[in-house]
């Protein structure tokens, strides 16, 4: 490849065409090897911008497996990345001991996280189970009112073997599991629900329901005005998610020993369960929150960044409610996710750090049987999530959280 000069591909002249707007910042890898095209664009970014970009070009990942990852590449953004754990995990799918791996810039959630999981430790582990699961896509269609809306709607119901046959003939994994439609005035959304098996499942269901919905637009008056219509519903808060499940549905809980809680944490399960009360369900409600939790975005969005998870579904897998009561054993709690999207395959899972992350979990690539490896996931991330429940709820029990902040965040 050259550069526009007749010899090997140089990036500061690359940088320098793009410059003069003889090449487009995104067609440099027409004209040079993707490392090539990336130290180009960081020269040209330097010299426009004046930001020293030297960190960000000492990245270790193969630039040519970014690909279907990002565009324009320039470097890699680093984040550091600690582990908490181990902890017993009796799940569904999981089985065993796991350590966390999770990359945040959030002092003290490490050592919480880890904090709560020495809880549920002594307690004898975490138990979870993946209730539900299933991808969605809810297409939008334009028809003349509301019969036709009925008549679309009835054949959808008629023909959902017909929208299954050519949703599944693009993908060797997924499973069209069932299509809801919603009516409003002359619009007809039809969420579409897959399983995706280890597959977080966004392109799969996107690709499959553009093939159900060609079909649709062929038998039917119905005309398609935009494959998501937002009812499926992705990375944004909503309701439909929090009630109908989107990616897992998964619920961990533990019942923890009396003297454990009063060891381990400085409080009591009766202070406890009060302060979960209060916090996550009274103060939630009068908030209009979705969920009621006290921080599970945290575990979350830490060990989708080190497991290389679509970042922004954190929006979704906020979506937790944490209960808490006194029984005579001791303090029981669990964290119920409504939908915790997540994969073992494809997106950014493959990249070298994020499946080193995968691998910690021993759930790197696909699973047996297939589905098996992002339903653990899921189960070992709830598990962790509650460990981060136990551990704030306590240090707001024992008036410890602002002096850990201090210590460790600071
Ligand atoms: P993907 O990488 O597009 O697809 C997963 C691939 O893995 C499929 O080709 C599937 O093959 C294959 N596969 C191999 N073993 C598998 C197994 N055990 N289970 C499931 N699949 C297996 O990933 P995706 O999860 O569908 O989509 C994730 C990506 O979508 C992320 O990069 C995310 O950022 C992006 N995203 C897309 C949209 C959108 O609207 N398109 C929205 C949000 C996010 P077969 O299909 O042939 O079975």
């Amino acid at each position: 490849m050259t550069d526009g000069s007749g010899g090997a591909a140089d990036p500061q002249r690359l940088a320098e065409r793009v410059r003069q707007g003889d090449l487009g910042l995104h067609e440099l890898e027409d004209h040079a090897e993707p490392e090539t095209a990336a130290t180009a664009r960081r020269r040209l970014v330097e010299a426009e911008t004046g930001a020293d970009l030297s960190a960000v070009g000492g990245y270790g990942f193969d630039p040519a497996a970014t690909e279907g990852s990002v565009e324009n590449l320039v470097g890699g953004a680093e984040l550091p990345m600690g582990v908490a754990g181990p902890v017993p995990v009796e799940g569904g799918a999981a089985d065993g001991e796991y350590y966390l791996p999770m990359a945040t810039t959030e002092g003290a959630l490490v050592a919480s996280v880890n904090r709560g999981l020495g809880t549920i430790d002594a307690a004898g582990g975490a138990t979870a189970r993946v209730t539900d699961a299933g991808m969605t896509r809810a297409p939008v269609f334009r028809v003349e009112g509301v019969a036709e809306a009925a008549e679309v709607v009835e054949w959808v119901e008629t023909n959902e073997d017909r929208l299954r046959e050519v949703a599944e003939a693009t993908t060797s994994h997924g499973e069209l599991l069932e299509v809801s439609p919603y009516v409003v005035g002359d619009s007809v959304f039809l969420r579409f629900v897959y399983d995706t098996k280890d597959a977080m499942g966004m392109n799969m269901a996107t690709i499959a329901t553009r093939e159900a919905a060609q079909t649709l637009e062929t038998e039917t008056p119905a005309e398609l005005v935009a494959l998501s219509g937002n009812l499926c519903s992705d990375k944004k808060p909503a309701a439909v998610n929090a009630i109908e499940g989107r990616g897992r549905t998964v619920t961990a809980d533990a019942l923890i020993p009396r003297d454990v809680v009063e060891a381990r944490l400085g409080t009591t399960p009766e202070a406890m369960a009060e302060g979960n009360s209060r916090k996550n369900h009274i103060g939630s409600l009068k908030a209009v929150s979705l969920g009621g939790n006290a921080h599970a975005a945290n575990t979350v969005a830490a060990v989708f960044l080190a497991t290389g998870q679509d970042a922004a579904q954190v929006v979704e897998g906020a979506n937790a409610i944490t209960t808490m009561e006194v029984r005579e054993a001791g303090l029981y709690a669990s964290i119920s996710f409504a939908s915790l999207e997540v994969g073992t395959v494809g997106g950014g899972t493959d990249l070298p750090t994020q499946a080193e992350g995968l691998e910690v979990l021993g759930l790197a690539g696909g699973g047996d049987p297939p589905g098996s490896n992002a339903d653990a996931l899921a189960e070992v991330i709830a598990a962790g999530a509650l460990a981060g429940e136990i551990s704030l709820i306590a240090a707001f029990c024992s008036r410890h959280l602002a002096s850990a902040h201090e210590q460790l965040g600071r």
